[in-house]
């Protein structure tokens, strides 16, 4: 793998300018990926955060939904933020009827999880194997529970009332936040996440 991986942030919906900009920041070429032939090009993708029951039509409309499956089959590392990460989980607890997600992560995820009187939170969070705690901005997240034998709990919310609930996990090449590090300009994730894309077989 070269010094600078060509990143994906697929671009159907949801937040994906901020990670484009976090990634060229962390050391990537960062390109949109709204077809499969873009798709094709990268050396990994990220998921923004957004609307996963919109952003699922819309994988599925643009013929993405099958190509993104064999890619992470393939063992394509990839990073999913909030709506991402319903995205890349393997269940979802309660999704729409006919919702579907791209899979990847040994995880069943539960959408809004915190709650409508908590919907939108923010704390500080220790994140295994970062100094510094790291400021994490919670937008209608969702929850992780449980994690499955494969995946790894990477980091949990603090304080309040949802202290002690997973929001971080990594399985193999493959990351998800509940949170968004996208929007407060911290790029630990990201370049951890470059960081597993320049490092992986
Ligand atoms: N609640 C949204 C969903 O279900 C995710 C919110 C977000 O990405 N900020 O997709």
């Amino acid at each position: 793998m070269t010094d600078q991986p060509t990143i994906g942030v697929l671009a159907v919906q949801g937040d994906v300018r901020e990670h484009l900009r976090m990634l060229s920041e962390s050391g990537a070429e960062a390109v949109r990926v709204r077809r499969p032939s873009e798709l094709a090009q990268v050396d990994a993708l990220v998921i923004p955060g957004g609307e996963s029951t919109t952003m699922d039509k819309l994988v599925r409309a643009f013929d993405l939904h099958d190509a993104i499956r064999a890619r992470l089959a393939a063992g394509m590392p990839a990073y999913g933020s909030c709506a991402g990460m319903i995205m890349l989980a393997d269940r979802i607890a309660d999704g729409r009827p006919d919702q579907q997600t791209l899979g990847g992560l040994d995880i069943t995820v539960r959408r809004n999880a915190f709650g409508r009187q908590v919907d939108s939170f923010e704390d500080d969070i220790h994140w295994e194997g970062m100094e510094a705690t790291l400021h994490a901005v919670f937008i209608r997240a969702p929850g992780v529970a449980p994690v499955g034998e494969r995946a790894r709990a990477l980091a949990r919310v603090e304080h309040g009332p949802a202290a002690g609930r997973i929001v971080a996990v990594r399985q193999g090449n493959v990351l998800a936040t509940s949170f968004h590090p996208e929007v407060t300009g911290d790029p630990r994730v990201h370049r951890l996440f470059v960081e597993i894309v320049r490092t992986c077989q």
